[in-house]
């Protein structure tokens, strides 16, 4: 049926309603259609004879492949637009236009790029109908969505980052643009996912390549019609458009220095395995089964609401819908009642009606995925409630359900189902719903309602998401990141954070490709391979707070940097590391102390090694044959290092953002949870210090691999640890072949994050092995940082690494 059928049906049902007595519009309380007027869509279709070319360096281009595939409205299953199909050479020319527009966009300055941003958001308001018809009928969803959510956000998006790309010189000088930014968006929020995509990135001086999903690309097009209406540079923003194949040439090309994806957590897989070891920087959007965990106190009503926006918003094409219900059992079966008296009222329906609340789902394939997963949960023994009405059939429709007696570990309540369908499960007391919410791979956002504002606030932290929506559920704004935790991705959009994400340090450019060489002393070498000789110097490992020999019974001579015998270390393996992964676990200690509290600890630490500065220095100098007093000048450093994180640790705090909403935004820093530190080789105490106390400092617990080479001021430093109330499993320590425990740590699926400073090929073995649970990687990719340079080793750099932010979202007024 076409998209003119469709308003003409619309009319008829529209006339009868008007035919009504006014009494018998009461009696049926029937809702008439209110179709919304498609004619400038439709002249924006035909203005490109509905056949639309890639838009690269600001011109629109035939594909070289001369192939096209079909745009389809979901809701009719109506012919929209051919779309061009983007081949390699399509994105070679498209990159190649973003290199060359680069230098320009660059030297153009701040004030001029947050003008032409500005442009942006004022067109976008300006052709916000316009926007959003399109939206509509090429996606499915409803133009109450659209005209509401969706569109408002987008030019709201653009506001925000004019604002930043003013400020970027003054508020952010000691960061610099990456350069091309590759971006690859989903079908479920089309121009919205553009412009958090766009926004940021053309705003810190990058240029891009963005592609949109295949089922979705028209908003896109008509974005790159709106940068030629405003006279954006040519080649700033390139859009090609085409399939996965298409997305995976941005990927791989190598003049993209960054990488910006939004979709599937096996695509994600996918993306951070073909940029292993390049040195692209990557975020991460990802998929989720977000909690949304109702207390007995609760507003049921307002719940039954809160399930409408969490559920049935977009269709539930939602990355973060609150797809896992979770309800105290006293409540359970009375909220499940109002639920289904809910959906009952629910109106599906063409996405142009005014008056539906469900529109339809993207295409056929989506369609019967979500019906297979229906079956699925039906054939698992969980029971399936549906309202009485039926879908319309000329689209691709699904109705809102709700499943109940779900098991926890069932599919249904574990694989994101990306349709309208809430699966339900009941708890008893408050850690069981903490429970039953972490029990997923994923984390990208809970909700949490109850009328006490204690339980909500003591709850938030302890769910592991990357947003917490307490009485409220899919709200967005630009000023906020949003981003998940574990398979749900890294990386934040939106906010200061997601700003990060197309920034570098400045610093970065000053670092090395091979490592900086410690001057061997002469005089002070010979005294110190005297004073080794003859004792038996084998260190233990360190792990959950006690000294533990190695699992294998091996242990390997070291050397100083002359040749001279220093001691034996304990050669470590890969049970010794699941020993310091499980220590690591069941310590919770540390990680709930106040900031305050961990500062007490880490002064303390430093106290410690200042007093026994004399035989960390003489030991340095028995690996590294330097100076005594370039060893002492290293101590000293390392003293200094820890007093610089026992002073951020109760200072690296979060902020309240200033969202549009009625809102108070909290922005909190939380540790990354069980971290693998692999230390740098260069400077054995100062490297270890730098790397290992930030990544306490913000509340991880640590299993680390000291330098292969020179590791025996780590094994040190257990007295330290020991005489300095470090709880123990805090810092773990396994010595051994560096890169062979690093790959162990990295492919280790209860590690969350994983630090490494090594050679190139480490990194990329690093980067590559950590797709499995998606952890947060920091490498070095063979660049090498002088530690005794505090600009290199030493900063904020650090502990934006050791945390990731969740943003909570409180609402207020009477
Ligand atoms: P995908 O992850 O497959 O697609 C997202 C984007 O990536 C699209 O533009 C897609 O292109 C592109 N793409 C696909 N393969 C590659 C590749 N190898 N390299 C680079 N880019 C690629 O999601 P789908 O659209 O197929 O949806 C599948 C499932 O993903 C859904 O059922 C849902 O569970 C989840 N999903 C999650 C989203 C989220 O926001 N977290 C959003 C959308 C989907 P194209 O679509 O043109 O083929």
């Amino acid at each position: 049926m076409s998209q003119e059928d469709i308003q003409h049906r619309l009319d008829t049902q529209w006339h009868k309603i008007k035919n009504m007595k006014i009494k018998e519009i009461y009696e049926t309380m029937a809702y008439g259609p209110a179709p919304e007027n498609a004619d400038e869509a439709i002249e924006f279709l035909e203005s490109h004879q509905r056949s639309f070319k890639l838009f690269i360096n600001g011109k629109w281009t035939a594909p070289s492949s001369g192939d096209y595939f079909d745009s389809i409205n979901p809701s009719t299953k109506a012919h929209l637009a051919k779309i061009s199909e983007a081949n390699v050479s399509d994105v070679n020319i498209a990159v190649s236009a973003a290199k060359k527009a680069l230098p320009e966009w660059v030297n153009i300055g701040a004030h001029k790029r947050a003008r032409y941003l500005y442009a942006l958001a004022r067109q976008i308001q300006k052709h916000s109908r316009l926007f959003a018809v399109l939206e509509s009928m090429d996606n499915g969803k409803s133009i109450r969505e659209t005209r509401d959510i969706d569109i408002p956000l987008v030019a709201r998006h653009f506001y925000h980052h004019a604002g930043w790309a003013q400020l970027r010189d003054s508020e952010l000088k000691e960061y610099k643009e990456l350069g091309v930014i590759g971006q690859i968006i989903p079908w479920n929020f089309p121009l919205l996912m553009l412009s958090w995509k766009i926004a940021p990135a053309i705003a810190m001086g990058n240029t891009v390549v963005l592609k949109p999903a295949e089922s979705t690309s028209l908003t896109a097009l008509l974005f790159a019609e709106i940068c030629k209406q405003i006279g954006l540079p040519n080649g700033v923003v390139n859009i090609v458009t085409g399939h996965g194949k298409t997305g995976a040439e941005i990927v791989n090309h190598k003049d993209v220095s960054k990488i910006a994806f939004t979709g599937s957590t096996d695509v994600g897989k996918i993306i951070r395995r073909a940029t292993a070891g390049t040195g692209k920087k990557l975020s991460l959007e990802l998929g989720g089964k977000s909690p949304f965990i109702v207390f007995e106190d609760a507003d049921l009503d307002s719940v039954v609401e809160g399930i409408v926006d969490a559920i049935w918003f977009n269709q539930g094409q939602v990355c973060c819908a609150g797809s896992r219900l979770l309800v105290q059992e006293s409540v359970a079966d009375k909220l499940y009642k109002k639920i289904k008296v809910r959906m009952e009222t629910m109106r599906i329906g063409n996405a142009l009606d005014k008056s539906i609340d469900i529109g339809a789902i993207v295409d056929k394939g989506q369609l019967n995925t979500i019906k297979k997963m229906v079956k699925l949960g039906v054939d698992e023994g969980s029971t399936l409630s549906q309202p009485s009405w039926s879908c319309p059939k000329e689209g691709y429709f699904y109705p809102p359900t709700l499943f109940t007696d779900v098991s926890p570990s069932s599919t249904i309540a574990q694989e994101e189902i990306f349709g309208p369908v809430l699966v339900a499960m009941s708890f008893r007391s408050h850690k069981e719903a903490v429970k039953l919410a972490n029990n997923t791979r994923y984390g990208l956002a809970c909700s949490i309602w109850t009328e006490n504002i204690n339980l909500a606030l003591d709850i938030a932290p302890q769910i592991k998401a990357g947003v917490a929506w307490i009485n409220c559920t899919n709200v967005f704004d630009a000023a906020a990141g949003f981003g998940g935790y574990r398979e749900s991705g890294f990386g934040r959009e939106g906010g200061i954070e997601g700003l990060m994400e197309y920034l570098k340090p400045r610093i970065n450019d000053s670092f090395t490709d091979t490592p900086v060489k410690l001057a061997i002393s002469k005089t002070d070498t010979v005294k110190n391979a005297e004073v080794t000789l003859g004792i038996d110097r084998t260190t233990k490992m360190y792990i959950g707070g006690k000294q533990a020999r190695p699992d294998g019974g091996y242990s390997t001579v070291i050397k100083s940097a002359i040749g001279s015998y220093v001691g034996d270390v304990s050669k470590g393996n890969r049970k010794d590391i699941r020993n310091a992964v499980e220590a690591a676990h069941s310590n919770t200690n540390w990680s709930g102390k106040t900031g305050h509290a961990r500062a007490q600890v880490l002064f303390y630490l430093a106290e410690n090694l200042a007093i026994r500065r004399d035989e960390f220095a003489n030991r340095i100098v028995q690996m590294t044959n330097q100076s005594t007093k370039k060893a002492m000048e290293e101590v000293d450093l390392s003293i200094e290092r820890i007093y610089y994180y026992a002073a951020m640790a109760d200072k690296y705090d979060g902020k309240v953002h200033h969202t549009i909403h009625r809102n108070v935004t909290l922005a909190m820093p939380e540790a990354i949870g069980v971290m693998g530190v692999i230390c740098p080789d260069e400077s054995p105490l100062l490297g270890f210090i730098s790397t290992v106390i930030p990544a306490i400092a913000m509340g991880n617990n640590v299993i680390v691999i000291p330098s292969e080479n020179l590791p025996f001021s780590a094994t040190d430093f257990y007295q330290i640890l020991e005489t300095s109330d470090v709880p123990a499993g805090t810092v773990n320590i396994i010595t051994g072949h560096k890169d062979e425990l690093a790959e162990v740590l990295a492919k280790h699926d209860d590690v969350d994050g994983i630090w490494y400073f090594g050679s190139t090929d480490g990194s990329k073995a690093i980067e590559l092995l950590s797709a499995d649970n998606m952890k947060r990687t920091w490498v070095n990719y063979g660049k090498y940082r002088n530690w005794l340079d505090k600009s290199h080793g030493e900063g904020e750099e650090f502990l934006k690494h050791a945390t990731q932010i969740k943003n909570i979202w409180i609402p207020y007024g009477a």
